[in-house]
């Protein structure tokens, strides 16, 4: 590794030592930088990498909040402004157990980098609480999101921070935020993105991620004399950016045949019946072992065992680290040709170089899953201006996008990577370069 590079992560291993994710994340993502930190000496002077590592801001605080029974609950909430250099600070609020500084930290990092592969002047940021939705009533998640807002909005804003949703966050809890939000302020304003469409928000912002997700995959396989018909995909997850990952791959030739939840994976020879599958996880909230008792097909109670279905593709699209070394020596064995990233940081660092030595296609999230956040930077576009798109306007235009992601990606994995293919670098260089001259121009702030 760059020598700048190993004592800028040897000083952040002894500073956050606990924050194992946000170490993961900056450790991928400065032990690629070797050429473009080669051909850019000045950014050493500039302290550039310390001042991209240490977030700008973090505001945490407890969020008291009433149960069905009257009884006083307190969680902790975050918000963690990584980087304005090109835009607002963006990115989605998660609520599930176990969230913590570690985890918003990299998922803030790596929406840095992501934010600027779009093209769009969105900077990077990223929230949440130790709050998971899940067995709680309708009355529950509103007041525990009023009182997260009645904190948090005096940090956000339409110029300042636009937050949006993630694992736990919908449309549900979006308009709960929105609406306490506006109650306080008095404020109409597209302070949030992934809002209903009546009230300002964009059509195909649901499906934008899993959409795009495939647009990139497409566009990947394609330049690699590969495509997708009648190619087998598994798709690990079946929240929003998994189920329409799998939708998307459908229409665009492959057969997505295994899906997973929290609890386990279905196999569907036949293929997944989306909508059934949308029906079960998004509108009646169920289980996957739903899918499988309706449709009489294998129903296994190990996610992680998902990765040994064989496959062409891979779509991780659950959560981090779902994807291990062991999982992705199954995937190789069974001759997958290509994993795209939907889910952030899905692939643990030895799966990573799983794929690398074996030659495998490998589209990392910050690049491939940058579909959902692009749509936000249309919606925001839409909100500032009072305009309003049409959902084939948006999907155009985010099909180009993701072709224009890749290419850059592609380029950029020529110029700063270990070989042609070598998108994770090709990501994190082209990312990077973008952010880190934007933040020369700015001074020291
Ligand atoms: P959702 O909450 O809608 O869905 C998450 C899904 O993953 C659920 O089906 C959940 O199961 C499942 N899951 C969780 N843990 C595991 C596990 N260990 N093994 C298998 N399945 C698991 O979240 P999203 O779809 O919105 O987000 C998924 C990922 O994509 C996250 O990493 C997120 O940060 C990333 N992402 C999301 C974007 C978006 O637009 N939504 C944009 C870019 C990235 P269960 O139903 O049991 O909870």
């Amino acid at each position: 590794m760059n020598a700048y590079a190993a004592r800028v992560i040897e000083e952040l291993k002894v500073k956050y030592a606990h924050e194992g994710e946000f170490l993961q994340a900056a450790q991928e993502i400065l032990s690629s930088l070797d050429k473009v930190l080669l051909l850019h000496p000045e950014y050493e002077e500039y302290s550039l990498l310390e001042r991209l590592m240490e977030p700008e801001r973090v505001i945490i605080f407890r969020v008291p909040w009433l149960d069905d029974s009257g009884k006083i609950k307190v969680n902790t909430a975050y918000r963690v402004q990584f980087n304005s250099s090109i835009g607002p600070y963006k990115g989605g609020m998660r609520f599930t157990k176990g969230v913590n500084l570690s985890t918003l930290k990299f998922l803030a990092l790596e929406q840095t980098l992501k934010n600027a592969l779009t093209g769009f002047n969105m900077g990077g940021g990223k929230g949440g609480a130790d709050f998971d939705p899940h067995g709680k009533s309708e009355g529950e998640v509103m007041r525990f999101c009023q009182s997260l807002i009645t904190e948090l909005y005096r940090h956000i804003g339409p110029n300042m921070d636009v937050p949006a949703g993630d694992i736990g966050v919908g449309a549900r809890e979006i308009g709960y935020m929105f609406g306490q939000y506006k109650r306080i302020t008095g404020e109409f304003s597209g302070v949030f993105t992934d809002k209903g469409l009546s009230y300002g928000g964009c059509p195909g912002r649901k499906e934008a991620t899993g959409y795009g997700l495939c647009y990139f995959l497409d566009a990947m396989l394609k330049k690699n004399g590969h495509s997708l018909e009648g190619k087998k995909a598994v798709v690990s997850g079946s929240g929003n950016v998994a189920l329409y990952a799998a939708k998307k791959a459908y229409e665009l030739g492959a057969l997505p045949i295994a899906m997973s939840d929290s609890n386990g994976f279905v196999v569907d020879d036949e293929g997944i019946d989306i909508e059934l599958m949308i029906d079960i996880k998004e509108k009646r909230r169920g289980r996957i072992k739903e899918y499988a008792d309706a449709k009489n097909v294998p129903y296994v109670d190990k996610p992680s065992a998902i990765w040994e279905v064989p496959c062409d593709i891979a779509l991780p699209c659950a959560t981090q680290n779902e994807l291990d070394e062991a999982g992705a020596k199954a995937l190789v064995k069974n001759g997958v040709i290509a994993v795209a990233e939907g889910a952030n940081m899905p692939t643990t660092a030895e799966a990573v170089k799983c794929f690398k030595d074996n030659n495998i296609l490998h589209a990392p999230g910050k690049a491939s899953n940058a579909g959902g956040v692009s749509t936000s930077g249309m919606e925001m576009g839409q909100n500032a201006l009072f305009l309003y798109y049409s959902a084939e306007e948006v999907d155009n235009k985010l099909k180009g996008i993701m072709e224009n992601i890749f290419k850059n990606v592609s380029n950029a994995a020529e110029v700063y990577g270990d070989s042609s293919i070598d998108y994770v670098s090709g990501a994190n260089a082209a990312g990077f370069l973008t952010v880190a001259n934007a933040m020369i121009m700015q001074g020291c702030v």
